[in-house]
């Protein structure tokens, strides 16, 4: 395996897009999205795999990491275009994998923005869909398959999609799929199709199965890690409040207003706690949605326009059902219930203070909470501060107004919610995941140089989505501060 991290350092690297001499028509697209320079992971990733290298990369989303294996690939399909209208010559060359409904949309939305210009078709097919539409974009042909891996073996079962000349699978957010229990699938899967291929995996995480995973399916894969979350962790602000059971929906309104929020991700640990918090919150006053995985396709959809639009403030989200939303401009995340896998903090806090945009990270912790924290601390390497909420006197103390309308407590500490799962795997897979031992978390955070000006391309996807966050927001504890060793 070679490790491209120690050959190649941040002065030898491309870092403008310029440099990399991209085809016409995706250089056009690049433009229209506003991005100059490349993000670490583009300027490491884009070379290898236009050079026709299997990638094991380690970066999440919220990273460029769709750009990264998108771009070179269809820059690589380019040979293929066709005009014809013939199905047969649009056969798949591209397959992209990925483990949510969401992720998957997200992704294809992404490639066909950069493939735009070109004649290379793209579709996406997940479950919680009518398979009849899906069918007939199959049925034309697609060069570039985006999948979920239940819904792809139903395609594939039913002779939909035929995948005997693809020459590139992205097994993305790997490390995810595995925990959902999607390996018998994905073994499936990749057993239609060429060996004769190349591979790319980019996994959060180099756990034992992921590099077993690697080993059986990669052929002397370059390893690319990028520091997670480094260039936008050092903008997000942290606090740990510690706060009663029955005191967090009091919490949330005081810092809210106090800090003149508009819009905010609000993480809770089980669907259930979901749904009563985003009733709860929205007869509150506060327009609210729900995101969880009990939510119909379509209701997810809603919920996330709904947001993306500003037609509501507040998302109350499970972990699986957000993970890597990329929804640009969301000041704040709260963490109503303090995550249990401390994996999961770093991707919630990662929602906000992306690209370059500085945000909020809010915890709720109460006492039981207490072993969850201290791995937090252990996997950011910093110590936390608890802090005390101060209540004015005009934010309504909402424990005083009792029993929600069904008679139940509303923040009871909820069961981890098991069945909160984006797509059911076909066969039961149930290995519990291990805890992390990747030497991944073992790092500190390398945090972006606070005096230095911000990289060309956090200023461009700044340009690009402008954000909104309030200018109450001081930056008091900045994230590069906390993570000093
Ligand atoms: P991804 O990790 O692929 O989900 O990308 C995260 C966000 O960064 C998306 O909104 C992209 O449009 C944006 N992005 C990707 N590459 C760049 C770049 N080179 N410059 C600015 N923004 C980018």
């Amino acid at each position: 395996m070679t490790d491209l991290t120690s050959e190649l350092t941040p002065d030898t690297l491309p870092m403008a897009f310029a440099q990399l001499q991209l085809a016409a028509p995706l250089a056009r697209a690049v433009a229209d999205m506003g991005y100059e320079s490349m993000t670490p992971i583009q300027a490491q990733a884009i070379p290898v795999v236009l050079q026709g290298r299997d990638v094991m990369g380690a970066a999440q989303t919220g990273t460029g990491k769709t750009a990264a294996f998108a771009l070179p690939l269809l820059q690589r399909m380019l040979k293929h275009e066709s005009s014809s209208t013939s199905p047969a010559r649009h056969p798949v060359r591209a397959l992209v994998l990925l483990p949510t409904r969401e992720l998957a949309d997200q992704v294809a939305q992404s490639i066909k923005d950069y493939a735009k210009y070109t004649q290379l078709r793209s579709a996406v097919v997940f479950g919680g869909m009518d398979m009849k539409p899906q069918t007939i974009e199959l049925k034309k042909g697609v060069e570039i398959l985006v999948a979920t891996p239940g819904r792809l073996l139903d395609h594939i079962e039913a002779k939909n999609a035929v995948l005997n000349q693809v020459e590139y699978v992205v097994l993305d957010e790997a490390d995810r799929m595995l925990d959902i229990g999607f390996l018998p699938d994905l073994q499936r899967i990749l057993s239609y199709l060429p060996k004769q291929r190349i591979t790319l995996l980019f996994s959060a995480t180099f756990s034992p199965e992921i590099k077993r995973l690697a080993s059986s399916y990669l052929q002397d894969p370059v390893t690319i890690e990028v520091a997670r979350s480094n260039a936008t962790a050092s903008t997000v602000e942290q606090h740990f409040y510690s706060v009663g059971d029955d005191e967090k929906r009091h919490a949330l309104h005081q810092i809210l207003k106090q800090r003149g929020m508009k819009q905010a991700f609000v993480f809770v640990n089980s669907k259930l706690g979901c749904a009563r918090l985003a009733r709860s919150l929205e007869r509150e006053g506060l327009k609210t949605t729900a995101l969880h995985g009990d939510k119909s396709q379509d209701e997810r959809l809603k919920a996330l326009e709904a947001f993306k639009s500003g037609a509501v403030d507040l998302l109350v989200c499970t972990d699986v059902a957000a993970r890597g939303l990329d929804i640009k401009d969301v000041p704040a995340v709260f963490n109503f219930d303090v995550p249990f896998s401390a994996e999961d903090y770093v991707h919630r806090i990662g929602r906000t203070g992306r690209a370059g945009a500085s945000g909020l990270a809010v915890t709720f912790v109460s006492k039981s909470d207490a072993r969850l924290v201290g791995e937090i601390e252990k996997l950011i390497k910093t110590k936390i501060e608890m802090e005390a909420v101060e209540y004015d006197e005009d934010v309504p103390d909402i424990r005083k107004q009792g029993r929600i309308n069904d008679g139940r407590r509303l923040y009871a500490e909820g069961a981890p919610d098991a069945t909160s799962r984006p797509e059911r795997p076909r066969r039961d897979y149930t290995r519990p995941t291990p805890a992390s031992r990747d030497p991944f978390f073992d790092k500190p955070y390398v945090a972006a140089p606070s005096t230095a000006e911000a990289p060309a391309w956090e200023a461009a996807a700044s340009r690009h989505g402008p954000r909104s966050i309030s200018t109450n927001i001081k930056s008091k504890r900045r994230v590069a501060a906390l993570f000093k060793a």
